[in-house]
């Protein structure tokens, strides 16, 4: 099948203990630069997954050509280096051409996969590709594999790992030089340092040989940020990657349509005033557009979010975002995500006598009397509610809660090479 791109994928080769799938994709891309297509991708696929070990992320690689001799080099090496610990299945996919595999991409994304479609895909896939397995039977690391492979970009950014050969000491983590770095950089680079906390986001703490990532729209911002830190690492490479662009969030009308283990977003009214519940979580009642009952959850983690939430008031429209619970019974959200769509602004309330400042009494249906000095009124009286929340303004969780796919409210597209052009001719 010589001619033809050949499209390398590579899933679960790390797990709780150590090892970084990145790492072994950036190792084969600098052994095979000369034949490098594009750069290396990191599509991070559903967050909601239960069996992920950390971020399920999935990598794949293209390259012009590779030799038999080196495809068997590729699959030595990738199954001497995964980890294969625990439940993990580390799997390694070669294909001569494209996957085109793009429904079953946006599904490992959004959704979950089951064993069949998995079989389905490796049967459409066989004639043109190789799949080489650590733990015999267990494949279930080549749904990554081909996801990745097959993932299509209608939007992505860039993320420089710096990766370290000695794992044995803790990481130096230079907060100043991250809070420069971030101050001169952001929002072309973002997820850099968390000024509430006062702590760098750059730096893993897991038992992994990545040293820092710095994730970014430019791949030129993201090298001048390295250039900015003390750390020096053993090698580095960029990844084109679909984290910040929000491809896992799925728009839905009604409840019914919030399946578990994806991640919606969803116009509802508020049916209640928020409740905040014990740990500090609150919890808000909604009514979507065809009557359905759901509930969100604002977890305290996600700080600034967690306090937003509690301003919302019942009568509100919103739109919301998060992870659908595995639950039965009813809907629930993990929030993450929060606009105010249509703020409910006024209120109704029993009318005061404009002369003494005292609550009338009710006398019958809608009509009102002060007791004192006489005076009727007919109705309830409508006062302005005061907010203290922004309309059609994005709120998100602290910059520590925020997760891979997550895009942030403040990313800025940098001019595309034909704006570029148009912009000098
Ligand atoms: P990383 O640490 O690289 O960020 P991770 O370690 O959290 O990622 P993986 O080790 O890749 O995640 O494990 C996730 C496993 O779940 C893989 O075997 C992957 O193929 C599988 N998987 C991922 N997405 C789906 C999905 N949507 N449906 C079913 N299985 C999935």
């Amino acid at each position: 099948m010589s001619g033809l791109p050949v499209w390398i994928g590579i899933d679960d080769t790390d797990s709780y203990y150590g090892g970084c799938t990145t790492w072994v994709a950036a190792k084969l891309a600098l052994r095979f630069k000369d034949r490098l297509l594009d750069f290396p991708y990191l599509v991070r696929l559903n967050p909601e997954i239960p069996w992920k070990t950390r971020g399920n992320g999935a990598l794949a690689l293209k390259f012009s050509s590779l030799t038999d001799k080196e495809v068997e080099e590729v699959a030595t090496f990738v199954m001497s280096v995964a980890r294969g610990d625990g439940k993990t299945s580390p799997s390694l996919l070669i294909s001569w051409g494209d996957v085109r595999q793009d429904r079953f991409a946006i599904k490992a994304i959004r959704d979950v996969i089951t064993r069949r479609e998995l079989e389905r895909a490796l049967e459409k896939i066989a004639p043109t590709s190789r799949y080489f397995l650590k733990k015999p039977g267990k494949s279930r690391g080549l749904i990554g594999c081909i996801a990745a492979a097959s993932h299509q970009w209608s939007d992505a950014t860039y993320e420089l790992i710096g990766y370290r050969d000695d794992q044995s000491y803790e990481r130096p983590e230079f907060r100043e030089d991250v809070l420069w770095m971030d101050s001169l950089t952001a929002p072309i680079t973002f997820a850099n340092f968390d000024r509430e906390a006062g702590k760098p986001l750059i730096y893993p703490h897991g038992p992994d040989p990545v040293l820092f990532g710095i994730r970014g729209e430019d791949v030129r911002v993201l090298k001048a940020g390295m250039m900015m830190l003390r750390n020096s690492c053993s090698f580095w490479m960029v990844f084109k990657t679909n984290q910040g662009t929000d491809e896992h969030v799925v728009a839905i009308r009604s409840f019914e349509q919030a399946y578990p283990y994806t991640t919606v977003s969803i116009e509802a009214h508020v049916a209640s005033n928020p409740t905040t519940i014990s740990g500090g979580h609150v919890v808000i009642d909604l009514i979507d557009k065809d009557g359905n009952h759901g509930q969100a959850v604002f977890y305290r983690q996600t700080g600034n979010l967690n306090r937003v939430v509690r301003r919302l008031v019942r009568g509100d429209l919103v739109r919301i975002w998060g992870g659908v619970r595995p639950e039965t019974q009813r809907k629930v959200i993990n929030g993450q995500g929060l606009t105010l769509v249509a703020p409910k602004n006024t209120y109704e309330e029993v009318p005061s006598c404009p002369f003494c400042h005292r609550k009338m009494k009710e006398v019958n249906a809608g009509r009102y009397i002060c007791d004192t000095c006489g005076v009727q009124a007919v109705g309830k009286a409508r006062l302005q509610l005061k907010r203290d929340i922004l309309p059609n303004r994005i709120y998100q969780p602290s910059a520590s809660a925020f997760k891979h796919l997550m895009k942030p409210a403040g990313r800025r597209a940098i001019l595309t090479p034909q704006e570029v052009r148009s912009i000098l001719s």
